[in-house]
């Protein structure tokens, strides 16, 4: 007789959230993490909320031994404090590929790409989207709502599904097909809105204050942010704790770039890092390109920025909310920050395909061209460790790429 094993458990059922409080990074006010926090509102301060933890004891990177491979594996440092309210669909610890056929136009600099590809439905918002699906039943939510460029309507969606949770999505009348029919198959109830992602935005919000929803916007919410942030865990153990030189990374609303540097302060304070960071660069559409203006014109914020179309839907964001903290980043980290058109897109995607054997989506196929351009400009040395930010697949957008 063969005896029958339940497979290996999604979560670490050992772990514990050292979650203390939310804070304002602009202001220093400090809100309760037990009840629905959205944004700072001290004084007219508007800024997004960053999670704190407990980190002061350290921890042992021995902890990570034998944990599930998934985002979850860094429980210590995510919101969620009973593991029955976690929702999971297996999201997080995607590849590390080093650049292949491609190796030759890299000259002397090491090229990879972290491709996030292979998550539930299809890009890494499904790591925010889950860690806030997961806050959101933990604190009783029953409908959640969020604008989205496309796939973080689809990722939520499916976690609302798989929580039992309404969701309604507000997604640009100009978005390809597919992102749209997996909306709809996850049962959620979406509306076409005649315009960008600000103004699904604005009807997100005037519906949701009407009918008593909770809203995910990108970083109005402080939870989808401790999701992306698990890149930044990640990058440094799949590096064995040494950071690449540079990470070049597909700028929407900024979640990503914020959380990857939140997780390396998270890191060093736990002893797990050094202080070495990597140079942050942003990369934007020609169509949305606010950030790119605003770093080189140097000035704190970004102006409404957004000419219309860009085959890259997830980079249509005319001016993130948080614009101010992405670009301290990107001045911190001796960062940059360049936009690409929908055609350089185009072919960088193509010639990813054809040589490297990945379909990835246009916005991490900007990074090529952007590596491309700043090694032309001597702004990237031999030698140096280069990271390429891959946030999803390219098969949803095919309607406008082939
Ligand atoms: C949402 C999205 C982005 C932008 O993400 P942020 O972290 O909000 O800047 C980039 N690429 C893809 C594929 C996306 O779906
Ligand atoms: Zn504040």
């Amino acid at each position: 007789m063969i005896a029958s094993h339940p497979p290996l458990p999604l979560i670490d059922t050992e772990s514990r959230s050292l979650i203390l409080h939310l804070r304002c990074p602009e202001c220093g006010t400090v809100y309760d993490a037990s009840v629905l926090q959205t944004v700072c509102y001290h004084e007219g301060c508007t800024s997004s909320l960053y999670a704190e933890y407990d980190l002061s004891g350290g921890l042992s990177k021995d902890i990570l031994t034998n944990r599930p491979a998934n985002m979850w594996r860094y429980r210590e440092v995510m919101p969620v404090m009973d593991i029955e309210n976690i929702v999971s669909l297996g999201e997080g610890f995607t590849p590390i590929l080093p650049l292949q056929n491609l190796k030759h136009l890299a000259g002397d600099i090491d090229v990879y790409w972290k491709d996030e590809s292979g998550n539930p439905t299809g890009s890494f918002k499904a790591r925010g989207i889950s860690a806030a699906v997961s806050k959101a039943k933990e604190l009783g939510i029953d409908t959640i709502v969020t604008p989205t460029a496309g796939n973080a309507g689809g990722a939520l969606a499916a976690y609302a599904a798989r929580a039992g949770i309404k969701a309604v999505v507000y997604m640009p009348k100009l978005t390809p097909k597919l992102f749209k029919d997996e909306c709809r198959l996850y049962g959620a109830q979406l509306v076409e809105v005649d315009g960008s992602i600000s103004d699904c935005g604005k009807m997100a919000n005037a519906d949701a204050i009407k009918n008593g929803w909770f809203q995910v916007s990108t970083l109005k919410e402080p939870y989808r942010l401790e999701g992306k942030k698990t890149m930044g865990y990640e990058i440094a153990e799949q590096f064995n704790w040494q950071l690449p030189d540079v990470i070049i990374y597909p700028t929407g609303g900024g979640t990503g770039l914020l959380g990857i540097w939140k997780a390396f302060n998270e890191m060093e304070t736990l002893g797990w890092i050094g202080s070495h960071r990597p140079r942050m660069v942003a990369v934007q559409s020609d169509s949305c390109n606010g950030i790119v203006k605003a770093f080189h014109n140097d000035t704190h914020t970004s102006e409404f920025t957004d000419g219309g179309f860009t085959i890259a839907n997830g980079l249509r964001v005319p001016k993130p909310y948080a614009d101010k903290l992405i670009l301290k980043v990107l001045r911190e980290s001796h960062g940059h920050a360049i936009s690409v058109s929908d055609a350089q897109m185009e072919t960088a995607l193509k010639e990813i395909a054809r040589t490297e054997g990945m379909l990835i989506a246009p916005e991490g196929a900007a990074l090529w061209y952007a590596f491309k351009k700043l090694k032309a400009q001597n702004w990237l040395h031999d030698g140096e460790t280069v990271l390429l930010l891959n946030t999803g697949s390219g098969y949803k957008y095919l309607e406008n790429i082939c």
